[in-house]
């Protein structure tokens, strides 16, 4: 017998057909003596719908009361699961957040989990019950409703599986693990066995959204065993996420090739070469909030140097207009410029650590197809290179293939 925490997401109980897919599925699972927590999100559309009435009603909605609203969403799917586990005559109970008392800070909109009531839910699950809990919300010390930030229903599932000792946490998706890259670029893509968290958090954040960070990040600092599987098809293992010690076999060098065309760059001209610029030209940007990702500077020439940096494409704008007004007159730059039609193809694995080589051997390959790289950087386990977004698709594949992605291990 084990212990699982299961996640299906907002597409897995999209209807009440897919719902009860989703109890047939847990179904199984309890009547094989497993003890099962399930998490799930609100029906695929529901978050985005709550969040348009709310815009409707008030510009920049009041964020307690939007997480009051968004909060529903997860509330009908709770009832709608445990009445569809009913009927299976399976014993379910379903809990909102702040009924298990999933405790939060206050950061309306994106709190952060600060502790769990684990007692009264061991109880459910020792008596026999599949214990249900609405996913992506909590409660903070003065009795308000929280969320936990879009896609927080994965974080959900990790903490419980964290604060209850689960064997595993299992998250249902709409695919059947995680990829080399994503198929719909290149159709020889294939779904790795297992991947490690660091490299999986690069994958991430580098644009393969299949969980949410903040999970992955919890999950490697709990040590909850993490899993992504297909809550569409009955048999498959999915994808382990696992920790770089426990990977007795020999790891591929290269477990991933991802891309991001969210992103934009801006190159500051002519940049006086002393210290505190780098300051003068990042400290504005931060202050406004805004990312930035990759930065480069390059040696000087006659006490002068070119900065430049990426941030959200979404931020560009406004990125360029507080450089060209505010900061280039000031440390008196000679231009500022710019392009978001960029994207950055990375290519992420933990093996890059004990190979030599492997920036060489990307910009070989890209260099063979001609495309020109503009930016680059690296980090101990990927080599990241921005391009002209033209060239994105392209250089995904080719890279792909020099990596040997497509054989099986
Ligand atoms: N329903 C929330 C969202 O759409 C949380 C989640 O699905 O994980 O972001
Ligand atoms: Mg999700």
């Amino acid at each position: 017998m084990a212990f699982y925490v299961q996640k299906y997401g907002g597409t897995s109980v999209g209807s009440t057909e897919r719902i009860k897919n989703v109890a047939r599925r847990v179904a199984r699972f309890y009547n094989q003596g497993h003890q099962i927590i399930v998490v799930v999100s609100a029906m695929s559309g529901e978050t985005n719908r709550l969040i348009t009435l709310a815009h409707e009603v008030q510009e920049s909605p009041d964020p307690r009361e939007l997480d009051v609203m968004v909060s529903t969403g997860e509330q009908v799917s709770i009832a709608l699961l445990a009445m569809a586990l009913k009927a299976l005559n399976v014993k379910a109970k379903s809990y909102t957040g702040s009924q298990v008392k999933i405790l939060t800070d206050s950061a309306f909109t994106k709190a952060r989990i600060l502790d769990i009531e684990s007692n009264h839910i061991r109880a459910d699950l020792d008596n026999g019950y599949v214990v249900i809990v609405a996913g992506f919300q909590g409660i903070d010390e003065k009795g308000n409703i929280t969320t936990l930030g879009r896609g927080g229903s994965d974080t959900t599932g990790v903490a419980l599986a964290a604060a209850l000792k689960a064997d595993e946490c299992q998250i249902y998706t709409d695919v059947d693990g995680i990829y080399t890259t994503d198929p719909r670029v290149v159709p020889e893509a294939r779904r790795l066995a297992s991947i490690t968290f660091e490299e999986m958090l690069e994958m991430a954040s580098l644009g393969s959204k299949v969980l949410q960070i903040r999970s992955v990040e919890f999950a490697g600092k709990y040590k909850v065993k993490l899993r992504v599987l297909s809550s569409f098809e009955e048999e498959g293992e999915g994808t382990l996420i696992t920790f770089e010690e426990d990977g007795n076999m020999e790891q591929p060098v290269i477990s991933g090739i991802a891309f991001n065309r969210d992103e934009a760059k801006i190159t500051v001209l002519g940049v006086p070469d002393h210290p505190g610029v780098a300051y003068q030209i990042l400290g504005p940007v931060a202050d406004v909030n805004i990312d930035v990702d990759m930065i480069i500077q390059n040696v000087s020439h006659d006490d002068l140097t070119d900065f430049s940096f990426t941030v959200h494409r979404n931020d560009f704008k406004k990125t360029m207009n507080i450089i060209r007004e505010k900061i280039q007159p000031h440390i008196g730059a000679r231009d500022v410029i710019g392009g978001d039609r960029i994207a950055k193809v990375s290519v992420v694995g933990v093996g890059m650590r004990s190979h030599a080589g492997i920036a060489s051997e990307m910009f070989r390959v890209l260099a063979e197809e001609g495309i020109n790289i503009q930016m680059i950087a690296t980090s101990e386990i990927k080599v990241s290179v921005v391009v002209d977004e033209k060239y994105m698709e392209l250089a995904v594949r080719v890279l792909h293939k020099a990596f040997n992605l497509e054989q099986a291990l």
